[in-house]
């Protein structure tokens, strides 16, 4: 197709089938962008990922050796953050994770703090959630932070499973606790001796990145790291 041709049906296709922003919905947008340059402007950028000892690193301190952690954006009510994890997580709108993934990779891979990552890990679902919403977000997350830095990602090195014991003596603390913080390392020979970056979407107590990142661990020489899309304090 000749430039001129290629144009001319890229506006068209822009006419009938509008490439909209997934932020505020604006057609001044580049074809191959999710957010328009407004948009990726108000995204509430937290730079934690230059600092040590930064707010997601003081969640790990005492419970879980962590060479580094941090989240990229600070998560607020009614942000643009807010509405993007909305259609990312329940909207079924995948491409809103990949693109935060890759802004997300490309601005960690500048600190020398996250630079010498060998390997991606996501932070697993439940089977049974994944295969409601069709995606594990937090995979999604690493697909695009491998896209921006070429750091492989590494998917099903662990697993996330569902307690069998009998539960009926425990109280429902305890139970949820059973229930949310089991996970099981598939493939140790594959992690050993590698850093690690454990990713998930959102950072809260840290519960879930603990127990899993407790898991990765278990394989021999292996050093974890932590980075969340979203932090809420
Ligand atoms: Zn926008």
């Amino acid at each position: 197709m000749t430039p001129v041709l290629k144009n001319i049906t890229n506006n068209l296709a822009q006419l009938f089938f509008p490439h909209l922003c997934a932020g505020c919905g604006s057609d001044i947008i580049d074809n191959k962008q999710t957010l328009c340059l407004y948009c990726i402007d108000q995204l509430p950028v937290t730079n934690f990922h230059m600092h040590a000892n930064n707010p997601v690193e003081k969640i790990f301190w005492g419970r879980i050796p962590v060479v580094a952690a941090a989240s990229y954006l600070y998560f607020t009510k009614g942000s643009i953050l807010q509405h993007l994890l909305h259609q990312f997580k329940y909207k079924g709108n995948k491409e809103v994770g990949a693109f935060l993934g890759r802004q997300m990779g490309t601005a960690f891979i500048q600190s020398n703090r996250f630079s010498q990552i060998d390997a991606l890990i996501a932070l697993p679902l439940f089977p049974s959630k994944e295969r409601k919403r069709g995606y594990n977000q937090a995979a999604v997350l690493c697909e695009g932070f491998s896209a921006a830095t070429g750091i492989p990602f590494l998917n099903n090195m662990v697993v996330r499973t569902v307690s069998t014991e009998t539960q009926t003596h425990k109280n429902r603390i305890e139970r949820w606790q059973n229930m949310e913080a089991r996970f099981e390392l598939k493939s140790a020979s594959a992690l050993c001796n590698k850093r690690l970056l454990l990713i998930d979407d959102v950072v809260t107590t840290g519960a879930t990145l603990e127990a899993c990142g407790h898991e990765l661990l278990k394989a021999r020489g292996a050093q974890l790291n932590i980075a969340t899309l979203a932090y809420t304090s």
